[in-house]
């Protein structure tokens, strides 16, 4: 769960971290008032979750109330690669004397937290790594232990940052820490953590991604997922306790089981469709559950057909099979399905389907030959093989 900038610097002050105090509005009128509080300069930051929002015209100083209505009227509403900015963050502008990057995350390999470092913030980590290799401190830290003042200095030292912020940085990157174990973060990234002209360390940006699966652990963060950019279908799912991804395409895509629904993507995209969706409807079988996620991959209007994808392994197929007539009962759905069962009980099963003769459904044997039925259907061709 990716955390706007305002949220991340609410965490990173939790623990200690000095972050500019500021405001979130989303009106021009409400960005005008905010900056009278705030007090001139003050920066207006665009809240999406996307980075280089600088460079896209997103993050811009105002000196006085005509300057705050010009950028909060260009920002709010802007487009920044897909992401419409909803939400704009004004704080007091800060005088920047010296820009670092700094980082912690997991490194899975190595199965340690990662510490990343550098001088040369404020422009994109992977253009750091390239372009001054040498410049980048990488040090894993021993989980059991965490990261240590001392160890914080020496990176801090390594990085090259000025001597006399070497204690600042390392109180920094402690903090940083903290939040990455204590609020159960995959990432926590600052970029750029300044130093300003008094020679005080600051963090000026915030990336924080939280791990949704530790989230029951952290009651107070679950508000801070991004309703208002969230999918709403996605949002539903989300309640109704099902996996659902949205994707670009016009083809509906169940299946049981996370392994299984991605392979029936690439299927689906190797006989020339485009899923619209993944959505694991996980071990059950009853019809609720099926008619839940039926109408689930229904809501998103771009459907034109639908594959379930079932393989009956400690979920009995015949069981899905029944879950799937009540379902088909309850909901009449307008366009084509394609069912392929395969597994355990799968011919009586298949049995079951014929002999309910739904309309606008067909049954298929194999993935390959369900993913030629449903990209026909998809575009509007007949299917041969119908059941
Ligand atoms: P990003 O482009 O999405 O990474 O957004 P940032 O929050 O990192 O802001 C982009 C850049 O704007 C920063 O690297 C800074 O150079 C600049 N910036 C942001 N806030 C301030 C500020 O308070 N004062 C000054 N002088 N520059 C700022
Ligand atoms: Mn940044």
């Amino acid at each position: 769960m990716d955390l706007l900038e305002y949220q991340g610097k609410q965490l990173f002050a939790r623990h200690g971290l000095k972050v500019s105090s500021g405001e979130a509005v989303t009106t021009v009128e409400q960005a005008v008032r905010a900056a009278q509080r705030i007090g001139y300069p003050v920066v207006l930051k665009a809240q999406v979750l996307v980075g280089g929002r600088g460079k896209a015209g997103g993050v811009k100083l105002a000196g006085g109330e005509a300057q705050v209505r010009e950028h909060a009227g260009n920002i709010l509403g802007m487009d920044i690669r897909g992401h419409v900015v909803h939400t704009l963050w004004i704080e007091r502008a800060s005088d920047i004397a010296s820009e670092y990057y700094a980082a912690v995350l997991l490194d899975r390999s190595a199965k340690q937290p990662l510490v990343m470092f550098s001088s040369e913030g404020g422009v994109d980590i992977e253009q750091i790594a390239q372009s001054h290799p040498e410049k980048l401190v990488r040090e894993h830290v021993d989980p059991l232990a965490g990261l240590s003042r001392e160890q914080a200095a020496r990176i801090a030292v390594a990085g090259g940052v000025d001597s006399d912020v070497v204690d600042g940085v390392a109180d920094a990157l402690v903090s940083l820490y903290e939040v990455w174990t204590a609020e159960d973060a995959t990432l926590a990234e600052i970029n750029p953590l300044i130093v300003t002209p008094e020679r005080e360390v600051r963090a000026l940006d915030a990336k924080v991604s939280l791990d949704g699966n530790a989230l029951f652990r952290h009651p107070e963060n679950r508000a801070l997922a991004d309703r208002e950019n969230e999918d709403k279908i996605e949002r539903r799912a989300a309640e109704e306790g099902l996996q659902y991804v949205k994707l670009d395409g016009d083809i509906g895509i169940l299946g049981n089981g996370a392994g299984l629904v991605m392979s029936t993507l690439d299927v689906v995209a190797q006989a020339g469709g485009s899923p619209a969706n993944f959505l694991d409807a996980g071990g059950g079988s009853d019809a609720k559950k099926v008619a839940q996620a039926v109408e689930l991959i229904l809501a998103n209007d771009a459907v034109k057909a639908v594959l379930f994808n079932i393989f009956g392994g400690i979920t009995r197929v015949d069981e899905v099979a029944r879950g799937l007539i009540a379902a088909f009962g309850q909901i009449k759905p307008s366009v084509p399905f394609v069912v392929r069962l395969d597994g355990t009980n799968d011919v009586e099963g298949r049995k079951l389907l014929a002999e309910a003769d739904l309309p606008n459904v067909y049954t298929a044997r194999t993935m390959d030959e369900a993913a030629k039925m449903v990209v026909a259907l998809a575009s509007g061709r007949p299917v041969g093989a119908a059941a």
